[in-house]
């Protein structure tokens, strides 16, 4: 069995731990080493035992951690290589740990298969992940999203776990305080996915065998979790699929200190 723990989500940080039975990756280290760690070890993982991070792109709430932790446990760290060069300019690649371009192959590493799928947002070449696991369950990541796009859907389809953006909602963040700009920004096709975009793609996933929804990088200013939460579900119901039964919804936490993880 595998296990899924979304450590931080949001605008202020974003890491998953993927694993089974002792050891793991990360999917992105968005926040301090010192915050990773100590979310690590309330969901009683040990940062010593992590053998890889992969990178979704170079964006400070996705990396932020990584050059400190990736030092400190010598830990190889994967990505596009259009991020890694991104990553390399920045600074973050110190040369102290083990850096490799993920290939159209992708990687072995602790009994899993992990391979990259291309993403619309507004960074070098940001990619989503599909995590392959030991006794052949399969997860997704995909957040900073832009839209939904063609590539992101094949990936993500007949996942048993899909982690998925819902960043905000369309009326917090029109009606919000950001400037003209930022929701610019935001709503575009390189920007963020909103409630009801993230919704309307559930129901195909849930047909396809999708049981675990983990909803993913909510706006602290333009979303709430409840709002996220309800938009999905309603999208659910209405095709028929019964919470509990058919599939788990879940809001992934801006910090989360052991409260929440996914078995699958
Ligand atoms: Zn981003
Ligand atoms: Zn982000």
């Amino acid at each position: 069995m595998a296990k899924l723990c979304p450590l931080f989500s949001g605008s202020n940080g974003n890491s998953y731990y993927i694993g089974s039975s002792g050891s793991g990756i990360l999917i992105d280290a968005g926040r301090s080493a010192k915050q990773l760690e100590t979310a690590m070890r309330a969901h009683s993982l040990e940062p010593s035992d992590l053998q890889a991070i992969f990178v979704t792109h170079e964006h400070a709430d996705h990396v932020q951690g990584v050059r400190v932790l990736a030092t400190r446990y010598h830990i190889p760290v994967y990505s596009s290589p259009g991020t890694l060069q991104a990553m390399e300019e920045l600074g973050i690649l110190n040369g102290k740990f083990p850096v490799e371009a993920i290939g159209e192959n992708g990687v072995s590493i602790c009994g899993m298969q992990v391979t990259a799928f291309p993403t619309s947002h507004d960074s070098r070449e940001s990619v989503g992940y599909v995590v392959h696991t030991a006794d052949g369950r399969k997860a997704a990541f995909a957040t900073d999203l832009g839209y939904f796009s063609d590539a992101v859907f094949d990936a993500v389809l007949g996942c048993d776990a899909v982690v998925m953006e819902s960043n905000h909602d369309v009326g917090m963040l029109q009606n919000g305080f950001y400037p003209y700009y930022l929701k610019r920004r935001i709503l575009s096709n390189t920007g963020h996915l909103s409630n009801a975009a993230c919704a309307g793609e559930l129901p195909a996933l849930a047909q396809s065998g999708t049981t675990r929804f983990v909803l993913a990088h909510l706006s602290r200013e333009n979303n709430l979790p409840q709002l996220a939460y309800q938009t999905a579900l309603c999208s659910l119901q209405t095709c028929g699929m019964q919470e509990g039964l058919d599939f788990q919804l879940m809001v992934a936490p801006p910090e989360n200190l052991g409260e929440k993880a996914v078995l699958f």
